[in-house]
């Protein structure tokens, strides 16, 4: 077999499940379809500069995760960036208290940290995941095929349950209820360079739950990038509705929004869209990860432990890792 157990999806569910298990000393491999490891935590590189345009920052819940990102921060990965933000009054900056964490470099570069060491196989979709005699075959790019005898899955699990489904996997008819009943939302993303002063108040991002484009945000004064791209998020409800829309269409919905911000003098001199069709759940799992009744696969991500987003991926990857450590016993 390649591997005791393989990992679909190195974003940072599987990275944290991954690490769970090399610690262990079990043989782990994760794939990924993706060039680069992170997935959600997605930073792109446009002309002189960076900008994230999936996880915007993170905040720690729970004393376990506190306490690594803790250790992250005596290791110089991430740093504070602010208390809170303004809700759209470009003066008035709210303070919680609780610090808003980013990754140095962008949020890409953690999971490329947290990817040292281990194993993984980058431009690698699975196409469909089989089970046959104790062992798990997974179908991949032209010919490739993997095999193991635990797997974990991390992807958004609609995309999970067609990979089962491919391969003809039976789920019990509870777990794939409970998995059924776990929803995403899109969210339409838009990268602008900008030459020129933009007014965002202090840390340089606005974040409106009750606007359409809910958030905005200065990629410059985040302290990722040499040059000035902001970054604008689109809630769920508005992004479904136009998802298909032309991109030049939501491009200009996008350009008018952020106009409001810009000096007078500024301008835009490069704009990119970027899509996400599971942005963040809408509904969640009460537990951690799911492990399938009489399989040995484990369900992580995102979507597990009622936490949602990066804390709650990065625990729900421990999770995995621990338990498909208790179904290699
Ligand atoms: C626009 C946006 C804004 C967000 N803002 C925040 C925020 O500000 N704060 C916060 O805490 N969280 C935020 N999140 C959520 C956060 O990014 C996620 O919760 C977290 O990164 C999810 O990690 P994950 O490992 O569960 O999933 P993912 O990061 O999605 O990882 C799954 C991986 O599986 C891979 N994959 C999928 N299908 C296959 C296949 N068939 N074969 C091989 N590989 C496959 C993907 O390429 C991906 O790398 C945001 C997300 C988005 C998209």
């Amino acid at each position: 077999m390649d591997a005791e157990v393989l990992i679909i999806g190195a974003g940072l569910s599987g990275l944290s499940a991954g690490r769970v298990l090399q610690a262990a000393g079990k043989r782990v491999l994760l794939m990924d379809k993706g060039r680069s490891v992170g997935g959600r935590m997605a930073t792109r590189r446009i002309q002189n500069g960076l900008a994230d345009h999936g996880a915007q920052f993170f905040t720690a819940r729970t004393e376990v995760f506190q306490q690594v990102v803790d250790e992250w921060l005596v290791q110089g990965r991430v740093r504070v960036w602010g208390h809170g933000w303004s809700d759209g009054s470009l003066k008035h900056t709210v303070n919680d208290g609780h610090p808003r964490y980013v990754s140095v470099g962008g949020m890409n570069a953690l999971t490329h940290h947290l990817a040292e060491g281990l194993n993984v196989r980058l431009n690698a979709q699975a196409l469909s995941v089989r089970y046959d005699s104790h062992r798990w075959i997974v179908r991949y790019g032209d010919e490739g095929l993997l095999t193991a005898g635990v797997l974990i899955l991390t992807p958004p699990v609609p995309q999970s349950l067609k990979l089962l489904m491919e391969g003809s996997v039976d789920l019990h008819p509870d777990d794939r209820a409970a998995l059924e009943h776990i929803e995403y939302g899109p969210c339409l993303c838009g990268l602008f360079v900008i030459d020129g002063d933009v007014n965002l108040p202090e840390p340089g991002a606005i974040q409106n739950l009750n606007k359409v484009v809910y958030w905005v945000a200065d990629n410059q004064r985040k302290g990722i990038s040499e040059q000035r791209i902001i970054t604008l998020h689109v809630e769920s409800s508005y992004s479904r509705a136009h998802y298909d829309d032309p991109d030049e269409n939501t491009l200009a919905f996008l350009r008018d929004e952020l106009k409001q911000y810009l000096a007078p003098d500024a301008a835009i001199v490069e704009e990119q869209l970027k899509k996400w069709r599971y942005s963040v759940p809408l509904t969640t799992h009460p537990f951690d990860c799911l492990t399938a009744q009489g399989l040995p696969l484990v369900f992580a991500g995102d979507a597990f432990g009622g936490q949602g987003r990066v804390e709650g991926a990065y625990m729900s990857g421990r999770a995995a890792g621990q338990a498909a450590l208790d179904l290699l016993k």
